[in-house]
């Protein structure tokens, strides 16, 4: 009798059989777009309205990420780099667990969002990019970060003294001043379902 030298319990349990546990797909959605163009207000939206369908979700957002496991990261160009590297890295081990992450980070430049894909992989990064315009942002400024930045106290700030660069190439575009919250999460609801549930 040929003995099997790598028995199954010395293997790794595989994506599919996480995804067969929990009856839906991983995917990473990632959220690009100027501070408060409504990226984490559009988060915890899709993430409480795919709960309510029993789908497990879990949101990675800047204030969270910043105060935990980046918190020795700071603003350089380098750290901005890093921080994605490690958000990418995260959302990919969700997904690989078959957990639906959502990302929200400004993400400004086409070489940061082409890392986080190459991390994550073409088939299981969907990106929304928050098209709304900058004098909606800055007129909504709810943490008055635009303010800080247009006085000169906040610098390098997206928008006004650092470049945003718009995907070509995103899987949705939405500009939320031409949608309530209600309805932008659920054009967003609507894309992605079919990809996550089982
Ligand atoms: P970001 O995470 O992109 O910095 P936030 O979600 O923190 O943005 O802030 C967006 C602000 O815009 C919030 O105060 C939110 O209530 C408001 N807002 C108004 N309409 C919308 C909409 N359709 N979608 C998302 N946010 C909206």
């Amino acid at each position: 009798m040929t003995r099997n030298i790598f028995p199954d319990r010395d293997r790794f349990l595989e994506r599919p059989e996480k995804e067969q546990l929990l009856k839906q797909h991983g995917l990473v959605v990632w959220f690009t777009g100027l501070s408060a163009s409504g990226k984490s207000t559009l988060a915890i939206a899709l993430e409480r309205k795919l709960y309510a369908r029993g789908l497990l979700t879990q949101v990675l957002d800047g204030d969270k990420i910043r105060t935990g496991l980046n918190k020795n990261l700071g603003f350089s160009e380098e750290d901005r780099i890093e921080n994605i590297r490690r958000i990418a890295e995260v959302g990919k081990l969700f997904s690989d667990c078959s957990i639906i992450a959502i990302s929200a980070f400004i993400s400004p430049t086409h070489a940061i969002r082409s890392m986080a894909r190459e991390i994550i992989g073409k088939e299981n990064f969907y990106e929304i990019y928050l098209s709304t315009p900058l004098t909606i942002c800055e007129q909504r400024d709810p943490k008055g970060l635009y303010k800080k930045a247009r006085e000169g106290i906040i610098k390098d700030f997206t928008g006004i003294s650092a470049p945003y660069e718009a995907p070509a190439d995103a899987n949705l575009v939405i500009d939320t001043s031409n949608y309530s919250v209600r309805e932008a999460t659920k054009l967003i609801y609507d894309e992605i379902i079919s990809r996550v549930k089982i």
